[in-house]
Protein backbone atom coordinates (compact mmCIF):
# COMPACT_ATOMS: atom_id res chain seq x y z
CA UNK A 1 0.00 0.00 0.00
CA UNK A 2 1.08 3.61 -0.53
CA UNK A 3 1.96 5.49 2.31
CA UNK A 4 -1.77 5.88 4.01
CA UNK A 5 -0.99 8.72 6.19
CA UNK A 6 -2.08 11.71 5.57
CA UNK A 7 0.20 14.29 3.37
CA UNK A 8 0.57 17.02 6.11
CA UNK A 9 1.85 14.73 8.85
CA UNK A 10 3.90 12.87 6.59
CA UNK A 11 7.21 14.89 7.77
CA UNK A 12 6.12 13.82 11.72
CA UNK A 13 7.84 10.41 12.52
CA UNK A 14 8.21 9.18 15.74
CA UNK A 15 8.54 11.87 18.32
CA UNK A 16 12.62 12.66 19.64
CA UNK A 17 11.64 12.17 23.09
CA UNK A 18 10.08 8.83 22.86
CA UNK A 19 12.57 7.88 20.44
CA UNK A 20 15.58 8.85 22.68
CA UNK A 21 13.86 6.74 25.32
CA UNK A 22 13.59 4.09 23.60
CA UNK A 23 16.95 4.03 22.53
CA UNK A 24 18.14 4.37 26.16
CA UNK A 25 16.05 1.49 27.08
CA UNK A 26 17.48 -0.66 24.59
CA UNK A 27 20.97 -0.10 25.68
CA UNK A 28 20.55 0.91 29.46
CA UNK A 29 21.73 4.16 29.51
CA UNK A 30 21.00 6.77 31.89
CA UNK A 31 17.94 8.65 30.49
CA UNK A 32 18.71 12.71 30.52
CA UNK A 33 16.55 12.71 27.20
CA UNK A 34 13.09 12.94 27.58
CA UNK A 35 12.24 14.98 29.96
CA UNK A 36 10.65 12.94 33.42
CA UNK A 37 11.42 12.82 37.29
CA UNK A 38 12.61 9.86 38.60
CA UNK A 39 10.86 10.74 42.07
CA UNK A 40 6.98 11.00 43.05
CA UNK A 41 5.14 13.76 43.29
CA UNK A 42 3.88 14.95 46.58
CA UNK A 43 2.43 11.97 48.75
CA UNK A 44 -0.64 13.55 50.06
CA UNK A 45 -1.56 14.04 45.97
CA UNK A 46 -1.16 10.83 45.29
CA UNK A 47 -3.11 9.45 48.26
CA UNK A 48 -5.75 11.75 47.19
CA UNK A 49 -5.99 10.58 43.85
CA UNK A 50 -6.30 6.25 44.93
CA UNK A 51 -8.37 7.48 47.81
CA UNK A 52 -10.74 8.85 45.01
CA UNK A 53 -11.00 6.31 42.56
CA UNK A 54 -11.67 3.76 45.54
CA UNK A 55 -14.15 6.41 46.55
CA UNK A 56 -15.79 5.89 43.23
CA UNK A 57 -15.50 9.08 41.46
CA UNK A 58 -15.21 6.60 38.40
CA UNK A 59 -17.54 8.75 35.64
CA UNK A 60 -17.51 11.31 33.04
CA UNK A 61 -16.60 14.78 35.01
CA UNK A 62 -18.64 17.65 33.56
CA UNK A 63 -17.19 19.03 30.22
CA UNK A 64 -15.56 21.70 31.11
CA UNK A 65 -13.92 19.45 33.95
CA UNK A 66 -14.05 19.12 37.97
CA UNK A 67 -15.50 22.85 39.10
CA UNK A 68 -13.46 22.32 42.39
CA UNK A 69 -10.46 21.88 40.41
CA UNK A 70 -11.84 25.01 38.19
CA UNK A 71 -11.87 27.05 40.98
CA UNK A 72 -9.01 26.08 42.41
CA UNK A 73 -7.01 26.72 39.10
CA UNK A 74 -8.74 30.58 38.94
CA UNK A 75 -8.15 31.07 42.57
CA UNK A 76 -4.17 30.38 42.28
CA UNK A 77 -3.71 32.59 39.11
CA UNK A 78 -5.76 35.29 41.33
CA UNK A 79 -3.80 35.50 43.44
CA UNK A 80 -0.27 34.48 42.40
CA UNK A 81 -0.51 37.37 39.20
CA UNK A 82 -3.93 39.18 39.81
CA UNK A 83 -5.37 37.97 36.57
CA UNK A 84 -9.10 37.04 37.77
CA UNK A 85 -10.82 34.52 35.65
CA UNK A 86 -14.41 32.70 35.87
CA UNK A 87 -14.18 29.07 36.80
CA UNK A 88 -17.35 28.38 34.84
CA UNK A 89 -16.68 30.37 31.96
CA UNK A 90 -12.97 30.92 31.39
CA UNK A 91 -10.99 27.93 32.77
CA UNK A 92 -11.45 24.23 31.02
CA UNK A 93 -9.41 21.30 31.91
CA UNK A 94 -7.82 19.08 29.36
CA UNK A 95 -5.85 16.09 29.04
CA UNK A 96 -2.82 17.94 29.52
CA UNK A 97 -1.41 20.95 28.22
CA UNK A 98 -1.02 19.20 24.98
CA UNK A 99 -4.52 18.54 24.40
CA UNK A 100 -5.38 22.01 25.18
CA UNK A 101 -2.56 23.27 22.82
CA UNK A 102 -4.37 21.07 20.27
CA UNK A 103 -7.33 22.14 20.30
CA UNK A 104 -6.36 25.71 20.74
CA UNK A 105 -4.97 25.72 17.32
CA UNK A 106 -7.41 23.45 15.71
CA UNK A 107 -9.94 25.43 17.08
CA UNK A 108 -8.52 29.10 16.44
CA UNK A 109 -6.54 28.90 13.22
CA UNK A 110 -7.78 28.61 9.47
CA UNK A 111 -6.21 26.73 6.68
CA UNK A 112 -3.70 28.80 5.54
CA UNK A 113 -3.34 31.36 8.63
CA UNK A 114 0.20 31.60 9.74
CA UNK A 115 1.49 31.14 13.69
CA UNK A 116 4.39 32.50 14.74
CA UNK A 117 6.44 31.04 17.43
CA UNK A 118 10.06 30.78 19.12
CA UNK A 119 12.61 28.11 17.97
CA UNK A 120 13.67 25.66 19.28
CA UNK A 121 10.23 24.77 19.57
CA UNK A 122 8.38 22.16 21.77
CA UNK A 123 7.16 19.43 19.15
CA UNK A 124 3.78 19.48 19.98
CA UNK A 125 3.41 22.57 18.13
CA UNK A 126 4.30 22.46 14.67
CA UNK A 127 2.61 18.94 14.37
CA UNK A 128 -0.61 21.03 15.60
CA UNK A 129 -0.09 23.96 13.00
CA UNK A 130 0.11 21.28 10.78
CA UNK A 131 -3.27 19.05 11.64
CA UNK A 132 -4.80 22.58 11.61
CA UNK A 133 -3.12 23.43 7.56
CA UNK A 134 -2.00 26.52 9.07
CA UNK A 135 1.90 27.62 8.25
CA UNK A 136 4.42 27.93 11.09
CA UNK A 137 6.38 30.95 10.93
CA UNK A 138 9.29 31.02 13.52
CA UNK A 139 11.47 33.09 15.04
CA UNK A 140 15.21 31.80 16.15
CA UNK A 141 16.32 32.24 20.03
CA UNK A 142 19.77 32.77 20.08
CA UNK A 143 22.19 32.84 22.87
CA UNK A 144 23.27 36.21 23.88
CA UNK A 145 26.85 36.52 25.11
CA UNK A 146 25.84 35.36 28.85
CA UNK A 147 24.53 31.93 27.43
CA UNK A 148 20.67 32.68 27.63
CA UNK A 149 18.52 32.58 24.50
CA UNK A 150 16.57 35.74 23.69
CA UNK A 151 15.30 37.12 20.14
CA UNK A 152 15.58 40.01 18.26
CA UNK A 153 12.53 42.31 18.22
CA UNK A 154 13.27 42.92 14.41
CA UNK A 155 13.29 39.88 13.57
CA UNK A 156 9.90 38.77 15.78
CA UNK A 157 7.94 42.08 13.96
CA UNK A 158 9.49 41.09 10.45
CA UNK A 159 7.58 37.63 11.00
CA UNK A 160 4.15 39.35 12.25
CA UNK A 161 1.97 40.44 9.08
CA UNK A 162 -1.23 40.15 8.00
CA UNK A 163 -1.91 36.69 7.70
CA UNK A 164 -0.49 35.99 11.36
CA UNK A 165 -3.39 34.80 13.55
CA UNK A 166 -1.80 33.48 16.43
CA UNK A 167 1.56 33.83 18.46
CA UNK A 168 2.37 30.87 20.78
CA UNK A 169 4.92 31.73 23.63
CA UNK A 170 6.31 28.88 25.69
CA UNK A 171 7.65 30.63 28.78
CA UNK A 172 9.78 28.65 30.99
CA UNK A 173 11.09 28.19 27.70
CA UNK A 174 11.79 24.61 26.46
CA UNK A 175 14.55 23.39 25.78
CA UNK A 176 16.32 26.62 26.23
CA UNK A 177 15.50 27.72 29.62
CA UNK A 178 14.72 30.78 29.09
CA UNK A 179 12.08 32.58 31.13
CA UNK A 180 10.98 35.73 29.32
CA UNK A 181 11.25 39.36 31.03
CA UNK A 182 8.17 41.47 31.21
CA UNK A 183 10.52 43.70 28.76
CA UNK A 184 10.33 40.72 26.23
CA UNK A 185 6.68 39.80 26.75
CA UNK A 186 6.25 44.07 26.01
CA UNK A 187 7.78 43.32 22.64
CA UNK A 188 5.19 40.32 21.75
CA UNK A 189 2.17 42.54 23.31
CA UNK A 190 3.41 45.58 21.15
CA UNK A 191 3.19 43.74 17.81
CA UNK A 192 -0.07 41.38 19.05
CA UNK A 193 -1.48 44.58 19.60
CA UNK A 194 -0.69 46.32 16.14
CA UNK A 195 -1.60 42.90 14.11
CA UNK A 196 -4.80 42.12 16.36
CA UNK A 197 -2.97 38.44 16.91
CA UNK A 198 -4.56 36.09 19.26
CA UNK A 199 -1.51 34.40 21.92
CA UNK A 200 -1.47 31.42 22.98
CA UNK A 201 1.00 30.26 26.48
CA UNK A 202 2.52 27.06 27.06
CA UNK A 203 3.20 27.43 30.82
CA UNK A 204 3.73 23.73 32.06
CA UNK A 205 6.96 24.98 33.91
CA UNK A 206 5.96 28.36 35.57
CA UNK A 207 6.80 26.83 38.66
CA UNK A 208 10.39 25.99 37.39
CA UNK A 209 12.37 29.40 37.64
CA UNK A 210 15.47 29.53 38.86
CA UNK A 211 18.18 32.90 40.73
CA UNK A 212 14.77 34.32 41.30
CA UNK A 213 13.95 34.37 37.71
CA UNK A 214 10.12 35.62 37.95
CA UNK A 215 7.58 33.80 35.52
CA UNK A 216 5.63 36.70 33.98
CA UNK A 217 2.78 35.27 32.47
CA UNK A 218 2.03 37.20 28.90
CA UNK A 219 -1.64 37.30 29.78
CA UNK A 220 -0.38 40.07 32.47
CA UNK A 221 1.03 42.44 30.23
CA UNK A 222 -1.19 45.87 29.52
CA UNK A 223 -4.26 44.71 26.65
CA UNK A 224 -3.08 41.19 26.88
CA UNK A 225 -5.57 39.23 28.62
CA UNK A 226 -8.48 39.70 26.22
CA UNK A 227 -6.21 38.14 23.49
CA UNK A 228 -4.62 35.79 24.82
CA UNK A 229 -5.49 31.88 26.30
CA UNK A 230 -3.30 30.49 28.53
CA UNK A 231 -2.44 26.78 29.02
CA UNK A 232 -0.52 25.55 32.05
CA UNK A 233 -0.83 21.42 32.93
CA UNK A 234 -0.30 19.44 36.14
CA UNK A 235 2.73 17.31 35.13
CA UNK A 236 5.82 19.24 36.11
CA UNK A 237 4.42 21.19 38.77
CA UNK A 238 3.69 18.14 40.69
CA UNK A 239 6.17 15.82 39.56
CA UNK A 240 3.46 13.57 37.80
CA UNK A 241 3.99 13.66 34.39
CA UNK A 242 1.57 10.59 33.52
CA UNK A 243 -0.78 12.46 34.79
CA UNK A 244 -1.95 14.32 31.83
CA UNK A 245 -4.26 17.57 33.30
CA UNK A 246 -4.25 20.26 32.34
CA UNK A 247 -6.15 23.91 32.18
CA UNK A 248 -6.66 26.57 29.45
CA UNK A 249 -7.61 30.05 30.63
CA UNK A 250 -8.97 32.61 29.09
CA UNK A 251 -11.26 35.13 27.71
CA UNK A 252 -14.98 33.13 27.22
CA UNK A 253 -14.38 33.22 23.55
CA UNK A 254 -11.23 32.29 23.09
CA UNK A 255 -12.00 29.22 25.41
CA UNK A 256 -15.22 28.40 23.94
CA UNK A 257 -13.13 27.93 20.72
CA UNK A 258 -11.41 25.27 22.61
CA UNK A 259 -13.82 23.47 24.31
CA UNK A 260 -15.66 22.56 20.77
CA UNK A 261 -13.04 21.24 19.49
CA UNK A 262 -11.45 19.35 22.61
CA UNK A 263 -15.36 18.16 23.30
CA UNK A 264 -14.92 15.97 20.43
CA UNK A 265 -11.44 14.92 20.70
CA UNK A 266 -10.53 13.57 24.50
CA UNK A 267 -14.39 14.73 25.53
CA UNK A 268 -13.19 15.36 29.23
CA UNK A 269 -9.82 14.74 31.47
CA UNK A 270 -9.44 11.94 34.23
CA UNK A 271 -12.32 13.30 37.01
CA UNK A 272 -10.60 11.56 40.17
CA UNK A 273 -7.22 13.31 39.47
CA UNK A 274 -8.60 16.24 39.10
CA UNK A 275 -9.99 16.41 42.43
CA UNK A 276 -6.87 15.06 44.01
CA UNK A 277 -4.87 18.70 42.49
CA UNK A 278 -7.50 20.88 43.05
CA UNK A 279 -6.25 20.21 46.87
CA UNK A 280 -2.71 19.99 46.21
CA UNK A 281 -3.02 23.75 44.32
CA UNK A 282 -2.52 24.79 47.95
CA UNK A 283 -2.31 22.35 50.08
CA UNK A 284 1.67 21.36 48.42
CA UNK A 285 2.57 25.06 47.34
CA UNK A 286 5.32 24.60 49.99
CA UNK A 287 6.34 20.85 48.73
CA UNK A 288 6.45 22.72 44.79
CA UNK A 289 9.04 25.44 46.15
CA UNK A 290 11.33 23.22 47.74
CA UNK A 291 11.04 21.18 44.29
CA UNK A 292 11.76 24.18 42.59
CA UNK A 293 14.78 24.62 44.36
CA UNK A 294 15.96 21.47 44.82
CA UNK A 295 15.76 21.61 40.71
CA UNK A 296 17.97 24.87 40.69
CA UNK A 297 20.76 23.12 42.47
CA UNK A 298 20.73 19.94 40.47
CA UNK A 299 20.81 22.09 37.16
CA UNK A 300 23.91 23.30 39.18
CA UNK A 301 24.67 20.01 39.38
CA UNK A 302 24.99 18.91 35.76
CA UNK A 303 25.72 22.38 34.39
CA UNK A 304 28.90 21.82 36.13
CA UNK A 305 29.52 18.15 35.17
CA UNK A 306 28.88 18.92 31.56
CA UNK A 307 31.37 21.67 31.72
CA UNK A 308 33.73 19.07 33.05
CA UNK A 309 33.34 16.56 30.82
CA UNK A 310 33.89 19.19 28.22
CA UNK A 311 30.64 20.91 27.29
CA UNK A 312 30.24 24.37 26.42
CA UNK A 313 26.57 25.06 28.42
CA UNK A 314 24.35 27.63 28.00
CA UNK A 315 22.44 29.30 30.88
CA UNK A 316 19.03 28.10 31.90
CA UNK A 317 16.94 29.82 33.98
CA UNK A 318 13.84 27.53 34.38
CA UNK A 319 12.41 23.82 32.98
CA UNK A 320 14.08 20.40 33.54
CA UNK A 321 16.62 21.58 30.57
CA UNK A 322 20.03 22.81 29.88
CA UNK A 323 21.06 23.30 26.75
CA UNK A 324 24.91 22.15 25.72
CA UNK A 325 26.69 22.56 22.75
CA UNK A 326 28.70 19.92 21.63
CA UNK A 327 31.89 21.62 19.58
CA UNK A 328 34.53 22.25 22.13
CA UNK A 329 34.08 18.27 22.23
CA UNK A 330 35.12 18.44 18.16
CA UNK A 331 31.74 16.95 17.20
CA UNK A 332 29.23 19.91 14.78
CA UNK A 333 26.17 17.32 14.40
CA UNK A 334 23.74 16.98 17.65
CA UNK A 335 21.68 14.42 16.02
CA UNK A 336 24.43 12.11 15.01
CA UNK A 337 26.23 12.65 18.87
CA UNK A 338 22.47 12.17 20.09
CA UNK A 339 22.06 8.75 18.27
CA UNK A 340 25.42 7.31 18.86
CA UNK A 341 25.34 8.46 22.51
CA UNK A 342 23.14 5.94 24.27
CA UNK A 343 25.87 3.23 22.66
CA UNK A 344 29.15 5.09 23.01
CA UNK A 345 28.43 6.83 26.19
CA UNK A 346 25.58 4.72 27.89
CA UNK A 347 23.90 8.65 27.91
CA UNK A 348 21.16 9.75 25.96
CA UNK A 349 19.35 13.25 25.79
CA UNK A 350 18.11 15.07 22.85
CA UNK A 351 19.44 16.40 19.87
CA UNK A 352 17.80 20.23 19.80
CA UNK A 353 18.13 20.42 15.58
CA UNK A 354 14.93 18.55 15.42
CA UNK A 355 13.53 21.46 17.54
CA UNK A 356 14.44 24.04 15.03
CA UNK A 357 13.30 25.14 11.26
CA UNK A 358 16.56 26.65 10.67
CA UNK A 359 18.97 23.44 10.86
CA UNK A 360 21.71 25.42 11.24
CA UNK A 361 21.02 27.49 14.38
CA UNK A 362 20.59 23.90 16.15
CA UNK A 363 22.67 21.48 14.63
CA UNK A 364 25.20 21.74 17.42
CA UNK A 365 22.82 21.70 20.17
CA UNK A 366 22.04 18.86 22.77
CA UNK A 367 19.37 18.93 25.32
CA UNK A 368 20.09 17.65 28.98
CA UNK A 369 17.12 16.70 31.71
CA UNK A 370 18.90 17.55 35.24
CA UNK A 371 15.11 16.58 36.77
CA UNK A 372 16.98 13.10 38.10
CA UNK A 373 18.18 12.25 41.78
CA UNK A 374 22.01 13.39 42.16
CA UNK A 375 23.45 9.81 41.70
CA UNK A 376 21.78 9.55 38.65
CA UNK A 377 23.19 13.14 37.25
CA UNK A 378 26.33 12.22 38.65
CA UNK A 379 26.45 8.66 36.98
CA UNK A 380 25.58 10.56 33.40
CA UNK A 381 28.68 12.83 34.38
CA UNK A 382 30.92 10.18 34.91
CA UNK A 383 30.09 8.14 31.65
CA UNK A 384 30.47 11.14 29.48
CA UNK A 385 33.82 12.14 31.18
CA UNK A 386 35.03 8.58 30.59
CA UNK A 387 33.65 8.53 27.04
CA UNK A 388 35.26 11.60 26.28
CA UNK A 389 38.54 11.76 28.10
CA UNK A 390 41.62 12.55 25.80
N1 LIG B 1 4.63 22.01 26.71
C1 LIG B 1 5.92 21.87 27.00
C2 LIG B 1 6.84 23.00 26.73
C3 LIG B 1 6.38 20.68 27.52
O1 LIG B 1 7.68 20.52 27.79
C4 LIG B 1 5.48 19.63 27.74
C5 LIG B 1 6.01 18.31 28.21
N2 LIG B 1 5.54 17.88 29.30
C6 LIG B 1 4.13 19.83 27.45
C7 LIG B 1 3.73 21.03 26.92
C8 LIG B 1 3.09 18.77 27.66
O2 LIG B 1 2.47 18.90 28.87
P1 LIG B 1 1.36 17.83 29.34
O3 LIG B 1 2.09 16.62 29.77
O4 LIG B 1 0.63 18.50 30.42
O5 LIG B 1 0.50 17.54 28.15
N1 LIG C 1 7.94 17.49 27.68
C1 LIG C 1 8.85 16.39 27.65
C2 LIG C 1 10.19 16.84 27.12
O1 LIG C 1 10.33 17.91 26.58
C3 LIG C 1 8.43 15.25 26.79
C4 LIG C 1 7.00 14.98 26.61
C5 LIG C 1 6.84 13.97 25.50
O2 LIG C 1 7.51 12.96 25.47
N2 LIG C 1 6.01 14.29 24.57
O3 LIG C 1 11.10 16.08 27.25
Amino acid sequence: MDEPLVERMRPFGETIFAEMTRLAVETDSVNLGQGFPDTDGPRSLIDAAAHHIRDGVNQYPPGLGRPELRRAVAADRSRRFGLDHDPDTEVYITVGATAGIAAGVLGLVEPGDEVVLFEPMYDSYAAVIAMAGGVRRPVTLRPGPDGRFTFDPDELRAAVGPRTRMIIVNTPHNPTGTVFTRAELGVIADVCAEHDVIVLTDEVYEHLTFDGAEHVPPATLPGMRERTLSISSVGKTFSVTAWKTGWVMGPAALVRAVRTVNQFLTFTANGALQLAIADAITAEADWVRAQRDALQAKRDRLAAGLRSAGFDVQRSQGTYFVMADIRPLGFDDGIELARALPRTAGVAAVPAQVLYDDQDAGRHLVRFAFCKQDKVLDEAVDRLTRAFAP
